[in-house]
């Protein structure tokens, strides 16, 4: 299913403000919300729909890179990038989006009592840089990745939180000049869990988490650049106390190609022909990303030409167009000669035909690199 613009989803501007974000999320959330649509398919579609919108538009950094790449961005295909929300994540946002008062528990009579309470904190994220070399870059590629991240240990024990005495939460009551404020917190000691680890096997830390060496396997889309980044949702660092996993950051590391030089997406290619070649004309052979291609040189080409070989760049991400590579032709000159054809050059040198004649037609240095930067 192709996935709306989640400007149009939320029916706010580029320009949103967060109060405008927030409202007009609450709007759809209350409208959509599962509880008013028992079985409605398409209720919960809009409420997750509506969620991950949300979501995206109000974190800084997912919503930069949303305005820039659009869904591709976000890692559409299996990378997550945060998008995935299940329930209970899209739960644990009210906190935020209404504040302790939650409406739903008034709105429809509390039915989600205790069952949606968020316990732990969420693990940290963990970045990893995956190599790319041009070639990879412009077909997408498949690759599998050990990292190390955190995972809750296994045979471990919990006893009764002594802080909270297993509520998971703790009241505080502080005197203003209103009166009493009372305010419940998530207790720190157990993140909300009301348990903490008793026993634990050697290895694992005194929040139940131990380092484990794990595989991931990531599809690349053609067409990205050194210093983007792709998540993969939950695949972070557990979190303790039962909290949900934090992401796995992957940030791609451009390798450069030794012969062909990415610009933007257009390949640069220095080619070197013989003054012969170049005279009388020839086919040569030039390197693409995409294997070797059979490039015509006419006869009485110049130094300097500019061939563009169409649509043999790199893919623009999360769309059908290619780039191109452009081959700038160079004329070899020969730097050491035997007296025959020395000999032989000394007698072509004064020939009319080898004397240099620009005419009107031959376009310029200016021009060609204008041609090119079009
Ligand atoms: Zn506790």
């Amino acid at each position: 299913m192709a996935k709306r613009d989640y400007y149009e989803v939320l029916g706010v501007s580029k320009n949103a403000t967060a109060d405008e974000l927030k409202k007009a999320y609450r709007q759809l959330a209350i409208k959509y919300h599962p509880d008013k649509n028992p079985g409605n398919k398409e209720a919960e579609d809009k409420f997750k729909e509506a969620a991950e919108a949300y979501e995206v538009l109000t974190d800084p950094e997912k919503k930069a890179k949303y305005d820039r790449f659009g869904h591709a961005g976000m890692g559409q295909g299996g990378y997550g990038g945060g998008t995935h929300m299940n329930m209970d994540d899209i739960f644990s946002q009210f906190g935020d989006v209404f504040g302790d008062g939650s409406p739903f528990e008034s709105f429809f009579g509390g039915g989600r009592s205790g069952g949606r309470r968020q316990n732990g904190v969420r693990g940290n994220d963990v970045r990893i840089k995956v190599k790319m070399n041009l070639q990879e870059v412009a077909a997408g590629a498949e690759k599998k990745i050990k990292y190390k991240r955190m995972k809750v240990a296994e045979g471990l024990t919990f006893k009764t939180c002594t802080t909270c005495n297993g509520a998971g939460q703790i009241r505080r009551v502080t005197q203003t000049f209103l009166g009493q404020m009372a305010t419940t917190q998530a207790c720190p000691m157990c993140h909300g869990s009301g348990k903490i680890v008793d026993k634990r096997p050697a290895g694992a830390g005194p929040d139940g988490l131990i380092p484990v060496e794990d595989i991931v396997t990531i599809n690349i889309p053609a067409g990205v650049a050194d210093g983007m980044q792709l998540s993969m949702s939950g695949k972070g660092n557990a979190g303790p106390g039962g909290g949900p996993s934090g992401d796995l950051i992957i940030a791609i590391e451009e390798q450069e190609d030794p012969i062909l030089k990415r610009d933007g997406n257009n390949i640069l290619f220095d080619l070197y022909v013989s003054f012969a070649d170049a005279a009388l004309g020839t086919t040569v052979e030039v390197p693409t990303v995409d294997g070797k291609v059979k490039v015509k040189i006419d006869a009485g080409t110049q130094a300097g030409k500019i061939l563009r070989l169409r649509s043999k760049g790199v893919p623009e991400l999360n769309s059908h167009h290619r780039g191109d590579q452009l081959v700038h032709v160079n004329i070899w000159t020969p730097q050491k000669l035997t007296a025959d054809e020395k000999e032989l050059l000394e007698k072509l040198r004064d020939a009319d035909n080898f004397k240099p004649h620009p005419s009107k037609n031959e376009k310029g240095f200016f021009e060609r690199m204008r041609e090119y930067f079009n």
